[in-house]
This record gives structure tokens, C-alpha cells and sequence, in this order.
């Protein structure tokens, strides 16, 4: 089968691999329809990847039709289309059960196409373990686009607002906007936010974020502009969507007293210069980590079926695994104005 495949900084290539094929009977295969490039696919597109592998597949966003199933699976069933989630559990633990797979307690949490301890997703074909658990039908009324969206992308920009207690009333800022910033600030609107202002240094993206009622700042001009909208106190909270030391260091910027920052890009610094005087004196919160994607389902699910959020709107380009090498060079170089990218077989 065809897999986009890491080899090397800025080599990515589609190459043919063996077929996936079932290691426990509790696994499933799924022949994948649409799979998608994610901000974080980029570290590894950069060769700052999470492990030393070369040679594997990489992604972990993707929707497709269910192959194969093992002995032991039984909610799941060959032809049923799904999406699966990008965090994989167990399913068998408490915390799995509850839907935080990042809790897994029996050391099942992981991620695809990080090694090749799990195959990546950018591939016709994926072995998904636990098939009852890391995979859900696609929700009714929902387009594929729309649940490819919820594989990864929406529940963590959806987590990011959580995290940044986001309620009725308050004043967020949203720091970076590719895809994930960009439904963090239409999902802020749904949390009940008052006024959302918005930082990137592309003039489109800012563009994009303006149309769905955020108040746009350049990176140089975000700590004066909202420190002048918000007469002093600055944001309740921050969103930060990149990963970058410096915009992480920028969010804890922007947010007023007792603000909070919630950084969800990722960010492999080894030693990180914290503002420890900054945030005393702020009486800051500071949170940062991944998403326990099928826990944010039940919530985020109906708001795209009633249209309350549209995260498909961010799709810009659509594309063939076999150009995948292509699809990083212009997602990396942000040509053309691409914000997600989703290939097909
Ligand atoms: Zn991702
Ligand atoms: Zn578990």
C-alpha cells in the first residue's frame, strides 16, 4: 500500500509499504477516505520529531471504512465508516472508559505516526488497536471533512478553551492562527466569550479571524493594541496555538492578573526561560499539554451538527497521498494560503 513515510529533515515521501494488517484480535484495519497534515506533523517534517525512527508513516488524523476486524472485536464491524481518534487508549481502564485517554492506566496512551511503534494515518490503509474503543461511527448529518476535523484539530483547539476557562463574558485572546487557533476563537465565541482578540503575522489568517468577529493584532503590535482595547487590564485568558517559546511568552504577555495562559501547540523546548516574576506578580495560570480527543466529543459533536461550529470552513486544499511530499512543502511554506490540507487515496 502507499504511506507518506519520514526519512530525513524535509523528506517526506509517499513510498509503498506493506499493507496493514491485524497484530491482536482486538485490532481493526480501516481503508482510509480522507486523512489530514496537522501543525504538529510539521516538527517531524522539520526532523524534531518524538523519536529516533526513520522510515515510519507518519499522521494521525483520519476517517475511512472499516476492512477488517479481529476475533475479539465487537462494536465495530467491516464496512461501518469512522473516525478515529488521534489519542489512543486502551478502552479498558477507568479513565478510558471515561474518555481521558491521556490517563490511560495501563500504558496504551500514544499517538500514530510518531514511530513505528504505531503506523501513521497518512496511508491507504491503518491498523488501529483496540478497534471497539479508538474509532467512532461517523456522527449522523456530519460530512467526512466534518469528522476529520473532529479526529484532532477541533477537540484540541476545544480542549485549548477549556483549558483557558474560557466562560460568558470574558476577554480571550487567541495567539496563532492556523487552523486550531482559528476554531479556538470561533469556539471561545461559543464558550460565551465578549471579545476574542486574535494574533498572527499573516495578514490572510488574521483576515480569516476578523470574518468570524475577533479583533486581529500583528505579533509586534498585540501587547500595546490590547492593552489600548481593554483600557489596561488586558485578556482574561490566552489560547496559544503554536508552540514557539517566544508565543507562549507573548500570551503570558497579553493576559491581565490572575489571567491564564492555555498553550496547546507543541513545544519540545528542553529548558524554557519562564517569566517566574512576571507571573508572580500576574498571579498567573499556565497550562500546556495534548488533548484527550473522544473526551470532548459529547460536547463538541452536536455544535457541528447544528452548524455552531464549522470547522471544515478552514479546509483549503485537497490533495493525493501520492503528492504528499508536496502537501508538506506548501503546508511548511504556508504558499497559497493553506490552512489544512486533506489528502485522499
Ligand atoms: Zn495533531
Ligand atoms: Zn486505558
Amino acid at each position: 500500500m502507499k504511506a507518506l513515510c519520514y526519512h530525513a529533515p524535509r523528506t517526506i515521501t509517499c513510498d509503498t509499504v506493506p499493507d496493514a494488517k491485524l497484530q491482536a484480535d482486538t485490532d481493526i484495519v480501516v481503508r482510509m477516505t480522507a486523512c489530514g497534515i496537522c501543525g504538529s506533523d510539521l516538527h517531524i517534517y522539520h526532523g524534531e520529531g518524538f523519536s529516533a525512527d526513520l522510515g515510519y508513516c507518519v499522521g494521525h488524523e483520519a476517517v475511512g471504512e472499516v476492512m477488517e476486524v479481529g476475533s475479539q472485536v465487537r462494536r465495530v464491524k467491516t464496512g461501518d465508516r469512522v473516525m478515529i481518534s488521534a489519542a489512543v487508549g486502551c478502552g479498558g481502564c477507568a479513565p478510558c472508559l471515561a474518555g481521558n485517554v491521556l490517563k490511560c492506566e495501563t500504558g496504551g496512551a500514544g499517538c500514530y505516526g510518531l514511530s513505528h511503534a504505531l503506523e501513521g494515518c497518512q496511508s491507504e490503509a491503518i491498523r488501529v488497536p483496540k478497534g471497539d474503543f479508538n474509532v467512532a461511527p461517523i456522527p449522523d448529518g456530519l460530512t467526512e471533512e466534518q469528522a476529520l476535523m473532529l479526529t484532532d484539530n477541533l477537540p484540541t483547539a476545544w480542549f485549548g478553551c477549556v483549558g483557558a476557562e474560557i466562560g460568558p463574558g470574558k476577554t480571550v485572546v487567541v495567539v496563532g492562527l492556523g487552523p486550531i487557533g482559528l476554531m479556538a476563537v470561533e469556539a471561545a465565541f461559543v464558550m460565551g466569550a465578549a471579545r476574542v482578540f486574535a494574533v498572527d503575522l499573516v495578514a490572510e489568517r488574521r483576515a480569516i479571524a476578523k470574518s468570524l468577529g475577533a479583533e486581529v493584532f500583528d505579533a509586534a503590535d498585540a501587547p500595546a493594541g490590547i492593552m489600548e482595547a481593554t483600557k489596561g487590564r488586558m485578556a482574561d485568558c490566552a489560547v496559544e496555538a503554536v508552540g514557539a517559546d517566544a508565543t507562549i511568552n507573548l500570551a503570558m504577555q497579553l493576559v491581565g492578573r490572575q489571567g491564564i495562559v492555555s498553550a496547546i501547540g507543541v513545544n519540545q523546548t528542553r529548558k524554557f526561560d519562564f517569566p517566574m516574576a512576571l507571573a508572580f506578580v500576574k498571579t498567573l495560570t499556565f497550562r500546556i499539554g495534548t488533548c484527550s480527543v473522544p473526551r470532548y466529543w459529547p460536547a463538541i459533536v452536536p455544535l457541528v451538527q447544528s452548524g455552531r461550529l464549522k470547522p471544515e470552513r478552514f479546509l483549503t486544499h485537497r490533495m493525493k497521498l501520492e503528492n504528499g511530499a508536496e502537501a508538506y512543502r506548501l503546508f511548511d511554506a504556508r504558499e497559497d494560503g493553506v490552512l489544512k490540507t486533506i489528502m485522499t487515496a
